[in-house]
């Protein structure tokens, strides 16, 4: 079946526009991102980066040669604190980036290290232990504390290539122990980010092109959803080996080597 030319883009960040933590740019990626808006086409960066800020992670990607504005970027971070408002939680425990501490409390959450809360908010800490996992056991356990869940990935890149272990292990843990609270998964594969991020350009799902390095953890929902998917080979994955362990009807529309080989969309009419 063809499918229409998309109208709208959701674009994932590391693996597609960088190579990794490090914010090098995939070859070709600063150029397309620039026909990209000059074609005047919607689009959003969806990003399950739990370790900056949103202004942050837009100025990273700027200096790596990007013209980017915070309005393009939907982050699991915004959306948890959409969410943390909206349940009217306002202490949480963050097992996530110590740097990230003031993100919550700037907003006005009460950011503890156990006991009473709302919720334990889990991120990537690449420095998390387990006595600070231990230390959340009581307000899981026994005050009914929600588990948020920025995103389940399992392992990421470090700025050396290096494959670590992701705040997703930590929470399938967590969650094993049935708390008495709700668990919650704020970024992808979670469907919430991708209604959010549509909503946010503005174009039907069928008309979307989403595009990742991780056709599992990403595309599978976005092609749920009638989503088009793209996967690029230029992150976590370098071949399509990883498509054999996946169910065919989720393979993504197109497999290419990098962003830069997409075709751009045509300039919109003035
Ligand atoms: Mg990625």
């Amino acid at each position: 079946m063809n499918r229409p030319a998309p109208r709208g883009y959701l674009i994932d960040i590391e693996g597609v526009l960088v190579r990794n933590k490090a914010y090098e740019p995939v070859a070709g990626s600063v150029e397309w991102m620039e026909r990209l808006a000059a074609a005047g086409a919607p689009f959003c960066l969806v990003s399950n980066n739990t370790t900056d800020r949103p202004g942050t992670l837009i100025d990273r990607l700027n200096r790596a040669g990007f013209s980017l504005t915070r309005g393009h970027l939907l982050g699991a971070v915004e959306l948890a604190l959409t969410l943390l408002m909206e349940r009217g939680i306002g202490r949480i425990v963050w097992l996530g980036a110590p740097g990230m501490r003031g993100y919550w409390e700037e907003a006005g959450i009460e950011v503890v290290g156990g006991g009473p809360c709302g919720a334990v908010v889990m991120g990537l800490d690449p420095g998390l232990d387990v006595a600070r996992l231990d230390a959340v056991l009581p307000s899981l356990l026994d005050h009914g504390a929600d588990l948020i869940c920025l995103h389940r990935n399992l392992f990421y890149l470090d700025a050396d290539d290096r494959r670590r272990l992701g705040p997703g292990c930590w929470s399938a843990a967590l969650e094993a122990l049935g708390g008495r609270g709700k668990v919650v998964t704020v970024g992808k594969p979670d469907p919430r980010i991708y209604r959010a991020a549509m909503k946010r350009i503005g174009v039907a799902a069928a008309d979307t092109l989403f595009i990742s390095d991780d056709p599992v953890a990403d595309l599978v929902t976005a092609g749920r959803l009638g989503m088009q998917t793209a996967f690029v080979l230029s992150g976590k994955y370098g071949d399509h080996e990883i498509l054999g362990r996946m169910d065919q009807e989720d393979w993504p529309g197109i497999i290419c080597s990098r962003l830069a080989d997409l075709p751009l969309p045509e300039k919109e009419p003035e």
